[in-house]
């Protein structure tokens, strides 16, 4: 039986992890945790039985309790709950599927009492990279990326060992996003509704904007240039609408491996928690003939000036990518709220990353300090 815990289990990709635990039939999950999902997160309890469950606000683990007071599961709140699943001392594995700069401290934790990780969080290695891969190295625990593009990644890398055989390149692949080929005249009145819808993949919210306005790529280059090792410079974007190129990595020879597959998440989250074993995956398979044709394009990054944006951060480097994270995680809530326009997201993170401290080696307390001055810039600000 593979041992696990899971932050974030209410979400797009937490339900997915569920549903692969759910198919295999081998894992046990030890801890759960929701933001304010308690009534999922009460059925998953009641299907999965962990030992500890944990929810935001201590209002409704105090519900909670009262929901479960039949079963044997103990129920915690707050950053002090998220800690508690981190490093729940039964489970070797850890799934970081909450969304955002929120996954930071349990994610070390849980380094740090030895457990691998199979990451979801992007936001942990975009905002300290530098501190959580010489961490995971420190503890011998392992990265398991679940972003599909990273997974592809991993999975290209399968076998080639360096210094023989040096990437060259990581081509990482993108969909464009629902607006992908409109100008920007065309993108200053974008519903919510509309930037919601992706052409390819369910997701979250705040990721399905961040994929509308390829913010999310960017974020994507920072979490690969962490993970593989790579400088920024030989991390080459690629828009690949259908996405069925999940990424591509070019070796020195020139020669090029993708992994392909249908856009299933599944997919990326069975393969971290069964590395290095692959499993049966019930669901659909890429069909090339009904496929036809598969097409690639240079991403627009005058109209999408997140991505831009996101190089412009990583060279700066020091604190710049988690001014560059915190601002657009503020924006998106805003704009999910309907209180700034889709053109106005990337408008607040270029405005942070030029009114906002510089610093250029940030411990975590830096780092955290900059995502709260971040904040507080924009609610003075806008
Ligand atoms: P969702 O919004 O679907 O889920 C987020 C999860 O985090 C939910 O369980 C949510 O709980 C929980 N959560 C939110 N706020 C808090 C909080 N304050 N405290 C504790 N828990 C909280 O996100 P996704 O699953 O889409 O994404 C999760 C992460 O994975 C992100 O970093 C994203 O970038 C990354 N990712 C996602 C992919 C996808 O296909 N969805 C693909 C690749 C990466 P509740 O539901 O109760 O609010």
């Amino acid at each position: 039986m593979k041992q696990i815990a899971i932050l974030g289990s209410t979400g797009s990709i937490g339900t997915q992890t569920l549903d692969v635990v759910r198919e295999q039939g081998d894992i046990r999950v030890w801890a759960l945790t929701a933001g304010k999902n308690i009534e999922l997160l009460e059925k998953q309890i009641r299907e999965f039985r962990p030992k500890l469950a944990a929810v935001w606000e201590e209002k409704d683990a105090a519900a909670l309790r009262i929901r479960t007071a039949d079963l044997q599961v103990q129920i915690v709140s707050g950053m002090d709950g998220l800690l508690a699943a981190a490093v729940i001392p039964e489970s070797e594995l850890l799934v970081t599927a909450v969304v955002g700069m929120i996954g930071l401290r349990p994610t070390i934790a849980a380094i740090e009492a030895g457990k691998d990780i199979a990451l979801a969080n992007k936001e942990t290695l975009v905002t300290a990279g530098h501190l959580i891969m010489p961490l995971a190295k420190t503890y011998g625990v392992a990265l398991l990326p679940v972003d599909s593009e990273h997974s592809a990644v991993f999975q290209c890398l399968n076998g080639e060992r360096e210094p023989e055989n040096k990437i060259h390149k990581i081509l990482l692949t993108a969909s464009g996003g629902p607006f992908r080929g409109r100008t920007k005249q065309e993108l200053e009145h974008i519903s919510v509704s509309d930037a919601l819808h992706h052409p390819n993949w369910s997701m979250g919210k705040k990721i399905t904007v961040d994929s509308a306005t390829m913010v999310n790529k960017g974020l994507e280059v920072m979490e690969a240039k962490w993970l593989f090792g790579v400088d920024a410079s030989k991390i080459q974007v690629v828009v690949q609408p259908q996405s069925v190129i999940h990424s591509m990595v070019e070796y020195e020879d020139g020669s090029i491996m993708a992994q392909l597959g249908t856009p299933d998440m599944r997919l990326p989250i069975q393969y971290a928690l069964y590395y290095p074993k692959r499993r049966l995956l019930s669901g659909s398979r890429l069909d090339f003939f009904a496929l036809g044709s598969i097409c690639f394009e240079q991403p627009d990054t005058d109209t999408f000036d997140g991505l831009k944006l996101a190089y412009q951060a990583m060279e700066r480097g020091g604190n710049m990518p988690t001014v560059f994270n915190a601002a657009n995680e503020r924006a998106v809530a805003k704009f999910l709220n309907h209180q700034i326009n889709f053109l106005d997201i990337t408008k607040m993170i270029r405005e942070c990353m030029e009114h906002c401290a510089y610093i250029e080696h940030p411990d975590l307390n830096q780092v955290l300090e900059t995502e709260q001055s971040v904040y507080e810039w924009i609610e003075s600000r806008w």
